[in-house]
């Protein structure tokens, strides 16, 4: 059966000219960003608005294209990991296996994490990735494709939680600005008054710091920023990231500090600490020299230990003295509690798995 085009994704412009190919009104545009962002519908039928025949002519040709889910692990406390496939295409039109006979086995995660009042959802951006940090295990995998937007928002409609998402966090797998376009796109169908309609506030970017399409983000954007620190000197950071030859940290920070971020707006660093290699006092000071002066925080990150890299996490009394350092020098600095341990916390890892029962 030839493959359905899917109408996630699209704008309401790109909805009204498929609305009037297909014969349909031209206000059914609207209607349908409506029923797919707010009212978050999984079939055409169920636009009920829409005339009977109109829905017909539509079905021929398009579908929602929601994602089903295709596995969903629970942890003890509550983190939810869900297993979508990846469809992916750099154009929206193609089915993803047109365009990479790999993607037929690929899969893609996102992670509910519950916090109190909070349910923030991490959602991936690409399948794989190609900027191969050797502590990820995404990154292991390689690159199978971009995401759409509709992939993407897809996986904020398909989880349980949908409706009681307080946060989007893109932190999931791939790197978000290697696929700015979609991102970008997907941000706006998020935060638009004809979208989710959520403030911006409630989303943030995480990247390790690809500098053309960071300020592009940084321009066009209100949401929050994470960069993926991990370790404030070029050559160790390049050993781990190889990103730092290409876009140095120094420079990231650069950018950063030309933008206001003392506001509503905030900008945060990543920072796993692993044991031995970037959790000296010589690393908080420099952490310290680099950021000095910008409005920031900066996140202590446990490393979940992943197959084939020789480090492990730091222990408690290194991260807890290493933020006491950071603290004193007047940085906020926090460490963040590890979730979903029991499950396949670490990114990549539920996704690599099913890559490796499928092949
Ligand atoms: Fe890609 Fe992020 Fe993993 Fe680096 S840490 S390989 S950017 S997914």
């Amino acid at each position: 059966m030839e493959k359905r085009i899917k109408l996630l994704g699209r704008t309401p412009e790109e909805l009204t000219a498929i609305a009037l190919s297909e014969g349909l009104p031209a206000f059914a545009g609207k209607q349908m960003a409506s029923w797919l962002y707010q009212k978050k519908v999984r079939t055409l039928d169920e636009m009920t608005n829409l005339s009977k025949e109109g829905r017909a002519r539509l079905s021929q040709r398009y579908e929602v294209g929601v994602a089903p889910v295709l596995a969903c692990q629970v942890s003890r406390d509550g983190t939810r990991k869900y297993l979508f496939p990846a469809d992916c295409s750099h154009r929206p039109e193609l089915h993803a296996a047109d365009t990479d006979p790999n993607l037929e086995h690929s899969a893609i995660e996102a992670v509910m994490i519950p916090d109190g009042e909070r349910k923030t959802l991490c959602i991936s951006s690409q399948a794989g990735c190609k900027m191969g940090c050797r502590f990820c295990m995404t990154g292991r995998q390689g690159f199978h494709g971009h995401l759409s937007a509709g992939d993407i928002i897809s996986q904020v409609i398909a989880v349980a939680e949908s409706d009681e998402l307080t946060n989007v966090v893109f932190m999931g797998m791939g790197e978000p600005l290697d696929n700015y376009e979609n991102v970008r796109r997907a941000l706006e169908i998020l935060t638009a008054p004809w979208g989710f309609g959520w403030s911006p506030k409630r989303i943030t970017l995480s990247t390790i710091g690809v500098l053309p399409n960071l300020h592009r983000f940084l321009e066009e954007s209100r949401c929050h920023l994470a960069v993926s620190l991990h370790d404030p000197f070029a050559e160790e950071r390049a050993g781990l990231m190889p990103v730092q030859k290409a876009w140095p940290a120094s420079e990231v920070v650069r950018l950063i500090r030309q933008y206001d971020f003392t506001g509503q707006r905030r900008v945060s660093f990543e920072y796993t600490m692993f044991d031995g290699l970037n959790d000296s006092p010589r690393h908080a000071d420099a952490i310290v020299r680099l950021l000095r002066g910008l409005e920031c925080r900066v996140n202590l990150i446990r490393f979940h230990k992943i197959p084939d890299f020789e480090y492990d996490t730091a222990s408690d009394h290194r991260m807890e003295s290493f933020r006491g350092q950071l603290e004193k020098a007047g940085l906020t600095a926090t460490i963040r509690a590890s979730r979903g341990q029991d499950i396949d916390a670490a990114c990549g890892m539920l996704a690599g798995q099913n890559r490796q029962n499928q092949s």
